[in-house]
C-alpha cells in the first residue's frame, strides 16, 4: 500500500522526494516521514508527521534538510497507530541503519523477542523498526557488510516488503528489495544516479531507464557506479532495463478540484484508447493478441475462473455474464483473497482472468501464482504497465486507461469492462457461438459508448442536486437486475469508499428477502431500471419499494416516461445494447457518490482507511 520514494546521486534530494512522495498521496496513507543523509559530515535529518505530505513539509522545510542520499515513506500502518512514532523511517538502535518498508513481516512478534532477550530496545510499535533490528544485528554479529547483512536478514524474515535502507557509514548508496510488494529503480543521467520508488509515478519525469525488482532480489544502488541486482541465495541477476514513459499529465489534476472528478469525466477518451488498435477494419473486428496467441487453449477451456478484489470485482461479475452469454464457457467468480486459501479445483482446462487496477494487488497476486502451480493459464486484466499481476501471467490485454489516481476506481472500472467485453466477443468469435449480426451489433455499440457516456456526464448539475438529498441519510440501498445488479453492488462501494454511508448493492428481486425491512421515508433506493429483458419486472420492484414509501432514484433509459412519472428523481441514460448497460449505468452512481462525498466535506481522493494499490493481504 503507501510509498516508497528514494534517491541517490549529485542533486539535493529532498525536492525529489517531497514531490516522489505528493506522487504517491493517491496509494492511500496515513502519516509520512523522511531521512537525509549530509555526507559532508555524515550527519542525518530525520523527519516524520502523521496526517498529509504537507504536514511533513511544513516541519522540515523549517529546519536543515540537505543532503543528496535521501528515503522518504508514507505510511499506511499496519502495526501500530497511525502516530507520528511509528511513522518511518525507521532506524536502528545505533543510528548506524536508517530503513523504510511497505508490507508486513508476519513473524516480527518473534523476531522483536529474540532481539529483546539480546539486549535490543524499540521505540516504535512496528514490524518494520524489528527488520532494521534485525539488520543491524546481522551486522554486528557476522561482521558483514551492510548489503550482505540485509540479504541475510530478509532470509530469517516472513512476509511482504518493498524495503529501501541507508547506511550513515557508506553515504553513497542505497539498498533496495522486495517480495509481494512493488519496487521500481530508475537510473538517471549518465547512470550516476539512482532514483528508487514504489511504482513508476515518482519518478518518471526524471527518467524512462526503469528496472523492476523481482521477488526476492536485493538491489544496490551506490552512485556513479552500474546499478547491482542479487538474489536472496547472493545470484548476481542479469538486470533488465524497460524504457517506460508515463504521460506526466496524467498526473495531475488538470483543472478539476479533485482526480476522482477528473477521473469519471475522462471515461469517454479513456474506453476510445482502450478500444484503440482492438476494434480494427473499420469496427468489423476485434482483435486481442491474447486471444490470438492462445486461441486454442480459449477454445477448450473447461470453465474460466475471473479471480479479483473489490471494484474489479465487480467488473468480473459483468465479464462472467458476458462471457456465458457470447461463448458458452461457464465462468466462476472468486474473491482472490477467498480463492487462495480454498485448496481450489483448478488445472490445465482452466483459464485464470485476474482483473486488477494496479497490478499489484496481494491477493489476487498470489491468487494467480497458485492458479499456474496447478496448470492453469493466466490472463491478466490490468491497468498498470509491468506491474506484478502483468509480470506474473502468462497473457493478458492491458486496459490502458492512463494512471488512475483517485483511491475510488472509475475509470478503470470501465476499462475492465470494456476489455471484458471485447474478449467475450473475441472469444464468442472464434468459437463460432456469437452471429454474425450480433457480433457486428455489439462491436457498433461498443465504439458508441464514448459519445454516450459524454451525454451522461453533462448531467452532472443534476446530480449535484440530488447528491443533496443523501448527504444527511446513513443508509441507502442499490437495486438492479441482470447485467445491472454488479453496476448496485459498485454503485454501492462507491458511496461507502468516498462518502461513509453504509450502501448495499442488492438483487432487486432479493430485497423482499430481508433489506425490504430497512424501507421507510428515509431510506433513499436507487434502482438501475434502464430497458432490457428485465425491465418489467424491476418495475414491480420498485412499485414494491413505493408502496413502503421508500424515496427512489432512478436510472433509466432516454424518454422513459414511465419511470419518471412514478418515482422522486430520474436521471436518463441514451439506450445501449442490454449487453453493455454497465458502461453507462454505472456513471451516475459514480458522480452521485462523488458529489455526496463533495458535499459533506470529505477527502474525496484520499478517503479515510482506504489505499489505492492493496499490497498487503
Ligand atoms: N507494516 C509497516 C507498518 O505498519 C509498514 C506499513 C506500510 O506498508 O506502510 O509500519
Amino acid at each position: 500500500m503507501c510509498g516508497i520514494v528514494g534517491y541517490t546521486g549529485y542533486r539535493e534530494a529532498y525536492p525529489i522526494l517531497i514531490k516522489g512522495l505528493h506522487r504517491l498521496e493517491y496509494r492511500g496513507y496515513d502519516s509520512a516521514g523522511v531521512a537525509l543523509l549530509d555526507e559532508s559530515d555524515n550527519s542525518l535529518s530525520i523527519y516524520k508527521a502523521k496526517g498529509k505530505v504537507s504536514g511533513l513539509e511544513s516541519i522540515a522545510d523549517s529546519r536543515p534538510h540537505s543532503g543528496c542520499i535521501g528515503i522518504a515513506h508514507t505510511r499506511w500502518a499496519t502495526h501500530g497507530l497511525p502516530t507520528e512514532n511509528n511513522a518511518h523511517p525507521h532506524q536502528s538502535e545505533n543510528g548506524r541503519l536508517t530503513i523504510v518498508h511497505n508490507g508486513i513481516i508476519e513473524n516480527y512478534a518473534v523476531l522483536r523477542e529474540q532481539l529483546k532477550s539480546k539486549g535490543y530496545h524499540f521505540r516504535s510499535e512496528t514490524d518494520t523498526e524489528v527488520l532494521v533490528q534485525l539488520i543491524q544485528y546481522t551486522v554486528d554479529t557476522t561482521g558483514e557488510d551492510v548489503a550482505t547483512s540485509v540479504r541475510l536478514a530478509l532470509g530469517k524474515v516472513i512476509g511482504a516488503y518493498a524495503i529501501v535502507v541507508i547506511d550513515r557509514d557508506n553515504p553513497d548508496t542505497i539498498i533496495a528489495a522486495r517480495k509481494s510488494s512493488p519496487m521500481v529503480i530508475g537510473i538517471g543521467e549518465g547512470n550516476c544516479e539512482f532514483f528508487i520508488a514504489s511504482d513508476a509515478s515518482p519518478i518518471a519525469e526524471y527518467t524512462t531507464k526503469m528496472v523492476y525488482l523481482s521477488d526476492g532480489q536485493i538491489a544496490l544502488c551506490r552512485r556513479g557506479e552500474e546499478l547491482q541486482v542479487l538474489t536472496l541465495d547472493n545470484d548476481l541477476v542479469k538486470v533488465k532495463v524497460r524504457n517506460v514513459k508515463l504521460d506526466l499529465n496524467m498526473l495531475d489534476k488538470g483543472g478539476y478540484p479533485h482526480f476522482m472528478l477528473k477521473e469519471i469525466h475522462e471515461q469517454p477518451s479513456c474506453l476510445r484508447d482502450c478500444m484503440r488498435g482492438r476494434i480494427v477494419e473499420d469496427g468489423k473486428r476485434v482483435v486481442l493478441s491474447a486471444i490470438t496467441e492462445h486461441r486454442e487453449e480459449l477454445l477448450n477451456a473447461r470453465r474460466i475462473v475471473v479471480v479479483s478484489c473489490g471494484t474489479s470485482w465487480h467488473a468480473g461479475l459483468i465479464g462472467k455474464q458476458l462471457i456465458e452469454q457470447y461463448c458458452r464457457i461457464p465462468v466462476e467468480v472468486a474473491y482472490a483473497s477467498e480463492f487462495r486459501y480454498s485448496d481450489p479445483v483448478i488445472d490445465d482446462k482452466d483459464i485464470v482472468v485476474a482483473i486488477s487496477q494496479s497490478g499489484e494487488t496481494a491477493d489476487t497476486l498470489a491468487a494467480i501464482q497458485l492458479a499456474s502451480e496447478r496448470g492453469a493459464l493466466v490472463y491478466g486484466v490490468v491497468n498498470a504497465v509491468g506491474s506484478s499481476i502483468a509480470r506474473n501471467s502468462d497473457t493478458g490485454t492491458y486496459i490502458h486507461v492512463g494512471p488512475e489516481i483517485g483511491v475510488a476506481s472509475t475509470k478503470a472500472f470501465t476499462g475492465q469492462v470494456t476489455v471484458l467485453a471485447m474478449m467475450a466477443l473475441a472469444i464468442g468469435r472464434e468459437k463460432g457461438t456469437i452471429g454474425d449480426e450480433e457480433y457486428e451489433n455489439l462491436i457498433a455499440e461498443l465504439l458508441s459508448i464514448p459519445e454516450k457516456m459524454e451525454k451522461v456526464l453533462s448531467q452532472d448539475g443534476r446530480i449535484r442536486q440530488i447528491a443533496e438529498k443523501f448527504r444527511d441519510k446513513h443508509n441507502a440501498l442499490y437495486l438492479g437486475r441482470g447485467i445491472n445488479y454488479p453496476v448496485a453492488l459498485e454503485g454501492a462501494l462507491k458511496l461507502k469508499e468516498i462518502s461513509y454511508l453504509h450502501a448495499e448493492g442488492y438483487p432487486a428481486a432479493e430485497m423482499k428477502h430481508g433489506p425490504i425491512a430497512l424501507v421507510d421515508e428515509e431510506m433513499p433506493v436507487v434502482f438501475l431500471a434502464t430497458h432490457y429483458g428485465l425491465y418489467e419486472k424491476v418495475i414491480s420492484n420498485m412499485q414494491e419499494v413505493i408502496a413502503r414509501k421508500g424515496r427512489i432514484l432512478a436510472i433509466v433509459t432516454e424518454g422513459d416516461e414511465t419511470v419518471r412519472n412514478m418515482v422522486e428523481d430520474v436521471i436518463e441514460v441514451p439506450q445501449v445494447h442490454s449487453s453493455l448497460a454497465p458502461l453507462l449505468t454505472v456513471l451516475p452512481l459514480q458522480m452521485l457518490a462523488y458529489h455526496v462525498a463533495v458535499s459533506k466535506g470529505l477527502d474525496v481522493d484520499q478517503p479515510r482507511n482506504l489505499a489505492k494499490s492493496v499490497t498487503v493481504e
